[in-house]
């Protein structure tokens, strides 16, 4: 029997930055996911489409797994061979109930590894500007859990806490603050000791309130802290307003859903997380090159000399499957150049000039703006009378483009190289819904018409007036508004334009 093996795996503490490159990896690989409430959003929404997944954690209302049921699961879908990746919230092995899964594991033979993760104890305060030691403040720092056992008594001794002079950090500690600060002060520490309380760390809705030791319960319960969050006591949690930079990044606070082709590393996102937005991203759209049969470029070598011709590419992903398409047919360029055919690029705006460029090509023609509209009226203007256009793009493109080119009469020709499908469904796509519904989403962004359609697909049943969409130009925003969306859209069609135009909408006074 084929053994399958168990990694258990720190997913850190919610912001995907923080999640580490092998535990990137193994999930890619996995075969089998088990992830608990910790695990940030961000982190669930990127997990493969096609990997089976299930949530073990308490999450709007269901109830946990039971931990036994759990170590069971990990030992049952490893037993059929599986690469099973338990993900945990932060660090595995830090009050996770990490070292609990693995004793079945160990007693049964089932070979196993643990990734660590950015733990909670550390990451949480450093995003709230405390860092938890400091030469002029303290020399250490716990970790302690405030939860009681099961009987209601712990094993803390507050006396030497408190004579440690340390910062002290207590995860798993809201419901049990009010002891937790009364044996502190009880135990001889200072009343006016600062003290902070910090919800939801790394996240979007991160919140902190600096108090000291004596007011922290009141002034928690004023700011309705919920969980999950930590407590810190020490002399480093007044340096918080100093050090505080996660909220003054022009996106802070922001949850942003990118809507994007599938298996395509997003600029967009990428983008918007630096500007401090939390960004889920939705594959919506698959492109596929067409089969290499139904793709022909017979005609673009058979060219006469001395002819202009003009090869069209709507999007980087067209300029990709091009080159891909030629070398899976076995052809070889230099057939369309040795006709003696003057051949030039015409490209539909700056990121598929980009990718033409990395195969070697300078685009003749980049449109002031980038819809299909100008791209066939600059063509239009600038293509001889007698020149062949040929338009590479996906099967049925956009007719604006076309329409220009028959009002000036120029003769073209469509070879279409690839097609995009709609994804009917995904894991996370109710999670999604109930953010939109509950208005805890703050914007959707598009950059086609063919993301609306297939997000609208994704979301059959959403009430789609609650849709705040970003949209990259007049075709895309056309599209949302057939589903009556709230919609912006950026000034210029460009990722960079999108951001920008992001900033401004959320602009603080
Ligand atoms: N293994 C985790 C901790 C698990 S115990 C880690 O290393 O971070 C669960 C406790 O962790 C919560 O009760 C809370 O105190 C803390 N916690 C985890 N993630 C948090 C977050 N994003 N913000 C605030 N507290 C968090």
């Amino acid at each position: 029997m084929k053994k399958g093996k168990v990694w258990l795996v720190g997913a850190g503490p919610g912001d995907i930055g923080l999640l580490t490159k092998k535990a990137i990896e193994l999930l890619a690989r996995a075969d089998f996911i088990a992830y608990d409430a910790l695990v940030g959003e961000e982190i669930l929404c990127m997990l493969p489409e096609d990997t089976e997944k299930v949530s073990v954690g308490k999450r709007s209302g269901r109830h946990s797994v039971p931990q036994e049921e759990i170590n069971q699961i990990l030992l049952e879908e490893a037993q059929k061979g599986k690469r099973v990746v338990r993900l945990k919230g932060g660090d595995p092995f830090v009050f996770g109930r990490g070292g609990e899964e693995l004793e079945l594991l160990e007693a049964q033979g089932i070979p196993f590894e643990v990734v660590p993760g950015v733990t909670s104890a550390v990451a949480v305060p450093a995003y709230a500007g405390i860092p938890v030691t400091h030469r002029d403040f303290t020399s250490s720092f716990h970790v302690i859990t405030g939860h009681p056992r099961k009987d209601g008594s712990d094993r803390i001794d507050y006396e030497a806490l408190v004579r440690m002079d340390a910062t002290l950090v207590f995860l798993m500690s809201l419901t049990s603050m009010e002891q937790v600060l009364k044996r502190l002060m009880k135990a001889g520490m200072d009343k006016e000791m600062p003290a902070a309380v910090l919800e939801r760390g790394t996240q979007c809705r991160q919140r902190k309130v600096v108090s000291t030791v004596a007011h922290l319960l009141e002034d928690a319960r004023k700011a309705e802290i919920g969980t999950p969050a930590i407590i810190v006591v020490g002399r480093v949690c007044a340096l918080s307003e100093r050090f505080a930079w996660y909220e003054k990044r022009p996106l802070a606070g922001r949850q942003i859903l990118v809507t994007r082709a599938r298996s395509k590393a997003s600029r967009l996102s990428e983008a918007l997380r630096e500007a401090g937005a939390e960004v889920l991203e939705l594959p919506m759209i698959e492109t596929k090159p067409l089969d290499a049969e139904s793709v022909s470029f017979q005609e673009l070598e058979e060219q006469p000399s001395g002819r202009e011709v003009w090869l069209v590419f709507t999007s980087p992903v067209g300029v990709e499957c091009f080159f891909a398409q030629y070398a899976e047919q076995k052809r070889d360029l230099r057939r369309v150049f040795q006709t003696g055919a003057d051949i030039r690029f015409a490209v539909i705006g700056q990121a598929t000039a980009a990718e033409l460029k990395k195969y070697g090509w300078n685009a003749d023609l980049v449109p002031e703006v980038y819809n299909g509209k100008a791209l066939g009226k600059e063509l239009a203007a600038h293509a001889g009378k007698d020149s062949q256009i040929y338009l590479l793009r996906a099967k049925e493109g956009s007719e604006e483009l076309t329409e220009e080119l028959e009002h000036s009469g120029h003769v073209w020709k469509e070879i279409a190289i690839y097609e995009t499908v709609c994804r009917q469904e995904s894991s996370f796509a109710d999670l999604i819904k109930e953010k939109i519904e509950k208005g805890a989403l703050d914007i959707v962004t598009f950059t086609s018409a063919s993301t609306v359609r297939g997000f609208a697909q994704t979301m059959a049943g959403l009430d789609f007036t609650k849709v705040h969409a970003l949209c990259i130009g007049e075709q895309t925003a056309a599209e949302a508004g057939k589903y009556g969306m709230k919609i912006e859209i950026s000034d210029r069609a460009s990722i960079d334009s999108m951001v920008e135009k992001m900033k401004t909408l959320y602009a603080r006074e």
